[in-house]
């Protein structure tokens, strides 16, 4: 691409915000200052190239990122935490500049060496170059220089744009995936979101060597690429994809294959007044048809955290308890579902079609008797585990519409007090 189409992208609000652009500007000015090359890298490049929208993005330098992060934090205010290990930092932007992301990453080129396969890397400072020579993907290698006349000179030693022309995903050497299977994950991510294809080679070597790799990755960087896999539009393609390459079994013996017939309900956004997450839908929708000591194994494997280990583990009971609530009074499906999560429920009801959950969600969830605990004492009733009891039966008699007005809950309280 010729330096005035890639300014001419640059300076587009429609594809960089002009706020960005300006933030964009003041880095690149400290940096000439500094006398330091400084880059915009990775994502960014690629969706800028691909005409998308681009908002979030990370400074690679060659010099010391820390060095520019104090400059930017002298000059424009905000908050800076470095890491001093790694020559990175992350600037906290001022927050008068009301900008969503509020931080940026910056970095110091480096390069990568890799100990052991699976494990995370060593890293050394070093050029823009090695910096591109350590990344996924061709796609993903690509850099825009940033500061003074060098403003919008496109570094792509490694052809990320002719890959990206041809829509293909392509490694970088052949011992890519076999240094961090993550980004087989990655690969299967990038070839549905853009309907890209996997370059043969790089198909080819997703095979048994760099598959039993897998097995040595801990569970957070496994589940941080599922993660990232179900929070995308088309989620379902990319799961049904990872397992047809055979990931799931080297992650856990037990994990199964995602089950095509829910794969519609992995893109579906509860319209009901209920927390939701697609992350948590996804693992709950993959794992509900597993027993229990198959959930925990997995749970434990995947680094799940308490909440979702429950979650998923909430949506396998309630399924399988189905057939002994169905046809039951509302207070009793009220009863049985209160403690489990509303998103749970919800996961049953796409996957069963049973009424009653959503009548739960939607209404029987939020029905209250008049009386209360107040009211009881009011009446010299000694406040103790009668109190739960007669305000349960009140709430029943609602929900299952044996009162329906305020005189009949009164007629009731008296029956019973
Ligand atoms: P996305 O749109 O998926 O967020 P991104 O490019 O911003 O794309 P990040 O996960 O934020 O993705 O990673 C930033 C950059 O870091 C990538 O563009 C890629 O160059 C590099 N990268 C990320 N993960 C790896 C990896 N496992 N191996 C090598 N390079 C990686």
């Amino acid at each position: 691409m010729q330096k005035d189409d890639l300014l001419r992208l640059l300076r587009d609000p429609n594809l960089l915000p002009s706020e960005k652009q300006t933030l964009l500007s003041n880095i690149a000015a400290q940096a000439a200052a500094l006398d330091m090359p400084c880059y915009i890298v990775g994502g960014f490049v690629r969706d800028l190239l691909l005409g998308k929208l681009v908002n979030d993005f990370d400074i690679v330098v060659e010099g010391d990122a820390i060095k520019l992060g104090k400059t930017l934090v002298k000059k424009f205010g905000g908050k800076l935490t470095p890491h001093d290990k790694f020559h990175t930092a992350i600037w906290r932007l001022p927050e008068t500049w009301n900008l969503i992301p509020d931080t940026l990453d910056l970095i110091t080129a480096r390069k990568e060496t890799y100990l052991m396969p699976g494990a995370l890397p060593t890293v050394t400072p070093a050029t823009i170059e090695d910096d591109l020579r350590r990344r996924d993907f061709t796609i993903n290698s690509m850099a825009i220089r940033m500061e003074g006349d060098h403003f919008g000179e496109l570094l792509d030693p490694l052809n990320g744009q002719a890959d990206l022309e041809e829509g293909l995903i392509r490694i970088l050497h052949p011992r890519s995936f076999i240094e961090d299977p993550t980004r087989i994950f990655r690969a299967i991510r990038y070839e549905a979101r853009y309907s890209f294809n996997l370059e043969s080679s790089t198909f080819n070597l997703i095979n048994p060597e760099s598959l039993d790799i897998i097995p040595r990755l801990s569970g957070e960087r496994i589940r941080h690429e599922l993660d990232l896999i179900f929070e995308e539009g088309n989620s379902s393609q990319m799961i049904l994809r990872a397992g047809e390459f055979g990931l799931f079994k080297m992650i856990h013996p037990s994990l199964p294959l995602f089950n095509a017939d829910y794969s519609d309900f992995l893109d579906v956004d509860p319209t009901l007044d209920i927390p939701t997450s697609r992350t948590e839908m996804g693992y709950m929708l993959w794992l509900m048809d597993l027993m229990e000591d198959g959930i925990m194994s997995i749970a434990e494997r995947l680094d799940f955290t308490s909440d979702l280990a429950y979650s998923v583990w909430a949506v396998s009971q309630l399924k399988k308890s189905l057939p002994f609530l169905t046809g039951s009074k509302p207070s009793v499906w009220t009863f049985a579902l209160e403690k489990l999560p509303p998103l749970s429920i919800y996961v049953v009801y796409l996957v069963s079609r049973e009424n009653a959950l959503l009548d739960f969600l939607s209404i029987w969830r939020h029905v209250k008797p008049h009386t209360t605990g107040n009211d009881l004492k009011a009446r010299g009733l000694e406040p103790g585990p009668r109190f739960g009891e007669i305000l349960t039966q009140l709430r029943a008699a609602w929900l299952d519409g044996d009162v329906t007005n305020k005189q009949q809950e009164e007629d009731l309280l008296n029956q019973i007090t």
